[in-house]
């Protein structure tokens, strides 16, 4: 399917706290990102209370912590190939309010995004994560609306894919999409290495990247049994796919 638009397709990745579009999304961005396309991240917060226990117990101030989780996310987006820009609305808990929604539209309308990720809607272990969604979906229908004052053209209706929650099964995550990160996935690797604030993730999401891969194998064709090294992340549509073509 052809687009009309002239500029370079953009990734918009909304997430609430600064390590969450790494772990879940980095191979998308980094896929992105090497197609030549804009890839732009929003962290709402730096989850600086919620996910950063080792910089508490090693008796950092809430200043540091900030300072530190900022400059790592800052360091992960760059070897992603992402813009990264930060709301500091604070988390645990992340406050939905009218002036972040407000914001996000600023960036939709800006940004006039081709795809859109974010959180799923239910996280039972981290209500900041579902209200990040609820924010970026809201935000979405607004900046639609012709008659939202903010600057900007409104916004088209780009498909949103949730992003894979820690926990899956308690959060309602069934995948109904298999991406292939495979080319990408030493980049996500690296862009992971630079969280040292959340190490114990490393080798978690390089496990899960192989299980998805073999789930994508196993969806792509007669494999079984056959060596392969696919890579993969898993999403969820939250609204129908367009086409002409069944596929
Ligand atoms: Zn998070």
């Amino acid at each position: 399917m052809t687009s009309a638009k002239t500029t370079p397709r953009t990734l918009l990745v909304i997430s609430a706290h600064a390590g969450d579009f790494v772990w879940r999304a980095g191979g998308a961005i980094a896929l992105a990102a090497a197609r030549g396309e804009r890839a732009k991240v929003v962290c709402l917060s730096f989850g600086e209370r919620g996910e950063s226990a080792g910089a508490w117990r090693a008796g950092r101030t809430l200043d540091e912590i900030k300072a530190i989780r900022r400059e790592e996310a800052e360091n992960a987006a760059a070897t992603l190939g992402a813009e990264i820009e930060f709301f500091d609305a604070g988390d645990y808990p992340l406050v939905e309010t009218t002036e972040l929604v407000d914001r996000l539209v600023g960036v939709y309308r800006e940004a006039a995004p081709d795809v859109v990720l974010t959180h799923p809607l239910a996280d039972p272990y981290n209500g900041d994560h579902p209200a990040a969604a609820r924010m970026a979906l809201q935000a979405r229908v607004l900046a639609q609306a012709a008659g939202y004052d903010a600057p900007g053209e409104p916004l088209g209706a780009p498909p949103v894919f949730f992003f894979e929650p820690h926990q899956p099964e308690q959060c309602d995550f069934k995948p109904d999409v298999l991406l292939d990160i495979t080319a990408v996935f030493d980049r996500k690797r690296k862009a992971m290495e630079c969280l040292p604030a959340q190490q114990h993730m490393w080798d978690y999401y390089t496990d899960l990247a192989k299980r998805r891969g073999v789930q994508l194998r196993r969806n792509a064709g007669p494999n079984l049994g056959l060596p392969h090294d696919t890579m993969g992340e898993a999403y969820m549509r939250l609204y129908p796919q367009v086409t002409g073509v069944l596929e």
